[in-house]
């Protein structure tokens, strides 16, 4: 047993310091070196209960990655990972490993004692091979594809995940994606800074290596419904199309110009690069921006507006610092970066100029209530507590629905009440040969999740494919 070693801080990562980043897209953590991912695997205890791998959704085999690591085992160490993840550098990146993994780290449960730092550990072998890959292993990854033909609706986490592991049992798969490039939420949504879109291009590089096909600007359910595909010959479906459609704040003034979901802004500047100004794409710069809400989205929003040149970013949300959905690392890094964060404040209405443009925000103070049906507390108005803010850009970010695109022109899909699509516990819908997970089905959730769900449904569309063609 290796001598135990109390800290508390994981081994810091190192980053771009803060007055710096905040002017550029490149990536704010710059991963750990040898030395530094060393020193933290060692500090591993190799617990045999396996407390962190049960909450991670799919049940990355963590501490033996970390032996390999520690034995400077670095191919090793990524194989043990992809045996149950096939997105490493991903995952390592974005998962919210404080409420998963390193929440159940024995050295985590013990107070002044910080868990091992197991998503950065992750990123540091998977940049490893993405620096050192081996190309005998690439090559045999995946099997002759077969004549069974799978269409897998939606190119981001779930689609993908279920598009490689259909491919690797040797099905003929291709992805339809509605936008030009694939990735989905990976490339729309979670910006360069924190996720480089060359990471997950290289996941999408080997999936085509795999012989997975990939057609783009394919809005399914407009341009071709599933009954069209099933004449075109594919036999099974996986729906992955995720919940991207935005919600927008019950408030006056949200017609107002400069008002706008953070769906949009984030997809603009990180899809269609509109802080390039070399494309043709632009979105509004503001000067003093509000960020509605408290997630991730809020938090890439927010750093994303302060990266086009506003002066003020603030983010107001309406429970405390505590309830704070985001992943803690991209609130510390907002905090550093200069962002504003305004606790127990909702907006009540937008107020324009004459010419139609936001020029401020009346919010009013909260307080916290009895919990909610979330456990969370719910969040009460102080009567008479409101005031003014000068804006010029408010974006929301209060969450996402179900896009009904798909969904409303395929007969005989059930969905719930909420227009999301019920599955059984094998991610079947109400067709048999259709499957779906991630968003679509859970709602706003992860990507580790949304990977878990693609995973098994593409067990289960094998098992159909097996046993019904
Ligand atoms: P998506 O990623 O939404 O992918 C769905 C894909 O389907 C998209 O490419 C879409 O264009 C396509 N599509 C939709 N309709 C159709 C159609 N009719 N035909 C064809 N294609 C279609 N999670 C984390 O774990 N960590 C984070 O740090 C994090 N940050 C986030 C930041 C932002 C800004 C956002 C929006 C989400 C974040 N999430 C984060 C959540 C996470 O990204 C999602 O839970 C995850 O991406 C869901 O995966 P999915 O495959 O179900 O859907
Ligand atoms: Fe933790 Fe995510 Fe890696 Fe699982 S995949 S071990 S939850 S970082």
């Amino acid at each position: 047993m290796p001598k135990v070693e109390f800290i508390k801080e994981k081994t810091p990562m190192p980053h771009q310091p803060a007055e710096e980043r905040k002017k550029n897209f490149s990536e704010v953590a710059t991963g750990y070196t040898e030395e530094l991912a060393l020193k933290e695997a060692k500090r591993c205890l190799q617990c045999k209960n396996r407390a962190c791998v049960k909450g991670c959704p799919v049940e990355v085999p963590i501490p033996e990655f970390i032996k390999l690591l520690v034995e400077k085992d670095y191919r090793g160490a990524v194989n043990k990972i992809k045996e149950k993840n096939v997105l490493p550098a991903i995952c390592g990146r974005v998962c919210p490993q404080e409420t998963q993994c390193e929440k159940f780290c024995t050295l985590g449960r013990i107070k002044d004692s910080a868990p091992v730092a197991i998503g950065r550990l992750e990123r540091f072998v998977a940049d490893w091979d993405i620096q050192n890959p081996n190309p005998v292993e690439e090559s045999v990854y995946c099997e002759d594809p077969s004549i069974k033909k799978v269409a897998v609706i939606g190119g981001g986490p779930a689609g993908l995940t279920c598009a490689g592991e259909l491919a690797n049992l040797g099905y003929d798969v291709t992805i339809f994606e509605a936008f030009h490039k694939t990735g989905g939420v990976l490339v729309y949504g979670i910006p360069e800074f924190r996720l480089p879109k060359k990471i997950v291009q290289k996941e999408i590089d080997n999936l085509k290596a795999c012989g997975v096909k990939i057609e783009t600007n394919k809005v399914i359910g407009q341009i071709l419904t599933l009954d069209d595909l099933r004449e075109q010959g594919f036999k099974a479906f996986f729906i992955g199309v995720g919940a991207g459609l935005p919600i927008f704040l019950n408030i006056p003034g949200t017609e107002l110009n400069g008002v706008l979901s953070a769906n949009e802004f984030l997809t603009r500047v990180n899809l269609m690069k509109a802080y390039d100004p070399e494309y043709d794409t632009p979105v509004e710069h503001g000067t003093n921006v509000a960020v509605f809400g408290g997630g991730n989205v809020a938090m890439d929003a927010a750093r994303t507006a302060l990266r086009l040149g506003a002066e003020r970013v603030m983010i107001i949300y309406r429970r405390s610092e505590k309830e704070l959905p985001a992943r803690h690392e991209e609130y510390e890094h907002a905090l550093e970066e200069g962002i504003e964060f305004h606790f127990l404040r909702n907006p009540t209405k937008l107020i324009g100029d004459e010419d139609g443009f936001v020029n401020s925000v009346e919010v009013i103070k909260m307080e916290l209530g009895e919990p909610d049906e979330s456990g969370r507390r719910r969040p009460v108005e102080v009567p008479g507590s409101e005031y003014i803010i000068e804006i010029d850009q408010a974006i929301m970010a209060i969450g996402a629905r179900a896009n009904p695109l798909l969904t409303s022109q395929t007969k005989g899909l059930v969905l719930n009440k909420w227009g999301y699509i019920e599955v059984n516990e094998n991610l079947q819908t109400s067709i048999a040969d259709t499957f779906s997970g991630g968003d679509i089905v859970t709602g706003a959730a992860t990507v580790i999740s949304a990977m878990g769900a693609g995973k098994i449904a593409a067990k289960n569309i094998a098992n159909y494919l097996e046993t019904n063609n």
